[in-house]
């Protein structure tokens, strides 16, 4: 009788495992530090109307029948307890989740033309309007009929770098830290889009070079630095595995690489949680 009772109780929890890891997607991949991501489980039987985490609107997955914000947590969040603010038609919720800390390296490079690291007045100005179309782009929300997909291809084969999060010091000098993937590939590779999505912003830029970003809706928003040539337009929907640009070494780089950022929510978060790891 005993030996039954348990028997079916393994089959029972066996089951209850098989639908767990059925329902549970498998990227992005948590990690709650700086530049990860969360998955934070929101309270109550109705889809919230809208998660915000600081100003900017979170994409919320059902996930064996509860819903999860998914949450891109900025490379500057300061470690310990976050907020998420939950709107449900009238009504105003927190959902908490704490963040730990993540030391990242230090990376020295130096560049060639120094003006891309001291840029002139009439490029400050340059940048500072390349800065503004950039986070428009970065910034969009774009809900969709489906609830979002959120696992990437690599946009390249070639070996990545694990450099995202680096603080970084170009010619002696400190700078913004690193906050995107960079693969490394030779000048004219083929790169594709990761996943569906829209072709919201492009053009040639100081620091980026070529300069492309695609939509995916629900806060998520990649964007393809240092192309050699762009093979899509403002407008065009692209489909996962289409051609959009080529590799190449435009901006500031010290060779060809793809430069690969990923937003989530806004924050340039590790692009590595979304792609399967790379066999070695
Ligand atoms: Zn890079």
């Amino acid at each position: 009788m005993m030996l039954r009772k348990t028997l079916s109780l393994t089959a029972l929890l066996c089951l209850i495992c098989g639908s767990v890891l059925a329902n549970a997607p498998s990227l992005p991949r948590e990690a709650r530090v700086p530049g990860g991501v969360a998955f934070v489980e929101i309270p109550g039987d109705k889809a919230p109307a809208r998660v915000m985490f600081g100003d900017y609107q979170v994409a919320v997955i059902r996930q064996d029948n509860r819903w999860v914000a998914v949450v891109g947590i900025p490379l500057a969040t300061k470690p310990g307890p976050q907020t998420l603010v939950v709107y449900s038609g009238t009504d105003r919720k927190e959902a908490t989740f704490n963040v730990t800390d993540k030391q990242y390296r230090t990376q020295k490079l130096t560049i060639k033309n120094q003006r891309q690291v001291d840029p002139n007045p009439d490029d400050l100005k340059r940048i500072q309007q390349e800065q503004q179309r950039s986070d428009a782009a970065l910034s969009k929300f774009t809900p969709g009929a489906d609830v979002p997909g959120l696992s990437l291809l690599s946009p390249v084969p070639g070996v990545r770098s694990d450099s995202y999060g680096s603080r970084r010091i170009f010619n002696g000098q400190p700078r913004n830290p690193h906050s995107g993937m960079d693969i490394a590939a030779a000048t004219g590779t083929p790169i594709v889009a990761p996943a569906a999505g829209k072709v919201v912003e492009a053009g040639d830029f100081f620091f980026n070079g070529n300069t492309l970003y695609i939509d995916h809706g629900y806060g998520l928003v990649t964007m393809y630095c240092h192309l050699s040539s762009i093979a899509v337009k403002v407008g065009d929907e692209v489909k996962a595995g289409q051609l959009i640009g080529k590799v190449g070494a435009t901006g500031r780089v010290t060779g060809a690489h793809l430069h690969w950022g990923v937003a989530l929510n806004r924050a340039m978060v590790d692009p590595g949680l979304f792609l399967e790891p790379q066999t070695p």
